[in-house]
């Protein structure tokens, strides 16, 4: 799968629409202490999904938008968009292109779109998971991944090989059908009851 580019608006220190255009080879990210490496891949496991504030490194999504400095005033929203090149159908959405958007407003309001048809952030997950690239997996490796990868239990090292296998999403389906049967059977027992009431 190609990512073609990256476009930020608003997020975190990018208080301006900022397109970075991934060209073919490695593209390598450099900078001074601070100047916004780190939210450049937090800004992408915002986009696929990333619902944990603290590993965005906040303690309110809303933190994600740009704060003001001292010349400028705070943003009322942040915006990231991710442009594939989905000529080969690595990911499940019968177009050549796919940009996956997400926004955030500052009363909590957030929207994702695919090609910019509204959605679900399980629809999101789901494109991604199937693909093999959920928001946990080892597409994005950051500062002090690495540490804790050797530190984890065995299960949670099985479950970072499961993602990217795509393992995970039908873990996911499985458990979501699971509890959809449990329902099911609930409704069941309840019918049987009325039954049994009226006869
Ligand atoms: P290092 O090399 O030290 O890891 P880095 O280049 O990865 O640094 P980041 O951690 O990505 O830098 O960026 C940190 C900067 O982002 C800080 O200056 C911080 O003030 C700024 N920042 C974080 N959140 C916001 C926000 N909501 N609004 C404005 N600026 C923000």
């Amino acid at each position: 799968m190609v990512l073609k580019s990256l476009q930020i608006n608003g997020f975190k220190s990018f208080a301006d629409k900022t397109t970075i255009d991934f060209g073919t080879g490695i593209t390598g990210v450099i900078g001074p202490n601070g100047s916004g490496k780190s939210n450049l891949t937090e800004a992408v496991r915002w986009v696929m999904g990333e619902q944990s504030v603290k590993s965005l490194r906040g303690e309110r999504m809303q933190d994600i938008i740009f704060a003001g400095s001292d010349t400028r005033p705070p943003l009322s929203r942040a915006e990231v968009t991710l442009t594939f090149d989905n000529k080969k159908r690595d990911l499940n959405w019968d177009h050549d292109e796919v940009t996956v958007q997400r926004r955030l407003f500052r009363d909590g309001e957030s929207e994702f779109l695919i090609n910019g048809r509204k959605l679900r952030l399980k629809d999101v997950a789901n494109l991604f998971l199937d693909a093999g690239l959920g928001r946990h997996s080892l597409t994005i490796i950051s500062q002090g991944n690495v540490e804790a990868i050797f530190g984890n239990k065995p299960e949670a090292r099985r479950f970072l090989i499961e993602e990217p296998a795509g393992v995970a999403g039908f873990k996911l389906k499985k458990q979501q059908a699971q509890q959809q049967l449990a329902q099911t059977d609930d409704n069941l027992q309840r019918v049987c009851d009325i039954v049994q009431e009226l006869a």
